[in-house]
């Protein structure tokens, strides 16, 4: 692995600064990736050469500038082997993609009664819209449980858990315990009973090959600073068939095809569904970091985080009064933990003076934390420009935080 990223840390301007007078260490990617230099290029260049409004424009930078938009949608297409490019919506991340699903096809179809199934795993993105359709039709929430500390989904009951489900909406990778959930799996039994799926691939889409046909979900969500590219920009991945009969998200231009005074008529899908002027910029950094990543390959990317989270946790492993969570086995690429005597908030405070940048709190999964009986973890989370070297440092600085604080 190292020889096919050997060199790739240069790509990275931000990595190569120091905190505190120490080189810095970025274990907080689950939050947030760090830019490469072809994203922070295509970015700038599409400014300094394109910069114009999308569509309808007949003028040179105007059609360009559709070409990008229009390029990157089928970029996005292609990087999750969506059938078409009409079943990619442009959002401004995950959670807006999961809103719009709610606010759409949610109060379309959902009914008093009828059951939306998450995991306890779920991230408030993929929680909250949810408790707000419920409350507004009716429906009600169940969760399928996770397992103690290893926080792998207890599937004993499929059954049982599947009764009266209209919509199954699930994280791939959790983003607090990095468990990897069977999804196709899930979705192929929410199939069985005709409920609707959705997957947020946040904290997947930039870690492993992702293929929304091979999983048979109907909706998928991502967001693009996640996967090295801006902030601000994401996609959701909707079934064409279903999004034909869902009903707007926003008003505005650019989603409609005729306005009178009282009513409109409104633009076929996805256009239907992206309201106002949109990132334009953010597309084109999002085709960037697909490519990109692509390049590197998100096989190799997978084998990489997951080796440096099973070490990281190892090295954890040796020390005393420490409690780690998340699955045994395969695991996404980050580690979560606790120490009996050391609160959260001071190991991170002082793991920052050295130079190392961990997360520490309920990474908003606050009710999963609090079915663990813990209110905040602390969180090192990787990615490809990291190194087995970063994580024997961050060891390295416990150990002295640990000596200063017991
Ligand atoms: N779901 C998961 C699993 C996540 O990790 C995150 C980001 N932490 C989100 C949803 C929300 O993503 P965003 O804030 O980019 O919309």
């Amino acid at each position: 692995m190292s020889g096919i990223l050997s060199g790739i840390r240069d790509d990275f301007p931000a990595l190569a600064q120091k905190i505190n007078g120490h080189p810095l260490v970025y274990f907080d990617n689950a939050a947030t990736a760090q830019k490469p230099r072809p994203v922070l290029e295509a970015i700038q260049r599409y400014y300094e050469h394109d910069n114009a409004n999308v569509h309808r424009g007949i003028h040179e930078l105007s059609n360009r500038a559709t070409a990008a938009y229009e390029g990157a949608r089928e970029r996005v297409a292609q990087f999750i082997n969506a059938p078409s490019t009409k079943d990619i919506i442009f959002t401004r991340g995950t959670t807006e993609a999961i809103n719009l699903v709610a606010a759409t096809w949610g109060v379309a179809n959902l009914q008093e009664g009828d059951v939306i199934l998450l995991t306890e795993l779920e991230h408030h993105s993929n929680l909250v819209p949810w408790q707000l359709l419920a409350q507004r039709t009716g429906a009600v929430l169940r969760f399928i449980p996770v397992t103690g500390d290893e926080g792998t989904l207890d599937l004993s009951d499929l059954d049982a858990l599947f009764r009266d489900v209209k919509l199954l909406s699930i994280t791939h990778i959790s983003n607090a315990l990095g468990t990897i959930n069977p999804v196709a799996e899930l979705c192929a039994k929410a199939r069985a009973v005709d409920a609707v799926t959705l997957v947020d691939a946040a904290q997947s889409a930039g870690h492993l090959p992702l293929d929304v046909q091979a999983i048979g979900c109907d909706f998928l969500s991502f967001s693009g600073h996640k996967l090295c590219g801006p902030t601000g920009i994401g996609a959701l991945y909707a079934r064409a068939a279903l999004q034909e009969a869902m009903p707007p998200y926003q008003g505005g231009g650019e989603m409609i095809a005729k306005v009178a005074f009282q009513s409109s008529e409104f633009h076929v899908p996805p256009h239907k569904f992206e309201a106002g002027t949109p990132n334009i910029a953010g597309a084109v950094g999002l085709h960037a970091a697909l490519d990109y990543l692509d390049d590197i390959g998100r096989e190799n990317i997978h084998a990489h985080d997951t080796e440096l989270a099973s070490y990281a946790k190892d090295r954890l492993a040796e020390f005393d009064g420490i409690r780690i969570f998340g699955p045994a086995g395969d695991r996404g690429g980050l580690v979560s933990f606790v120490f009996e005597n050391v609160h959260a908030l001071d190991l991170a405070t002082m793991a920052d003076q050295q130079g190392v940048a961990i997360r520490i709190g309920h990474h908003c999964t606050q009710p999963l934390h609090d079915k663990l009986g813990v209110p905040a973890t602390a969180r090192a989370s990787f990615y490809f420009y990291n190194t087995r070297a970063e994580v024997d440092r961050f060891i390295e600085v416990l150990q002295k935080v640990m000596k200063l604080l017991s």
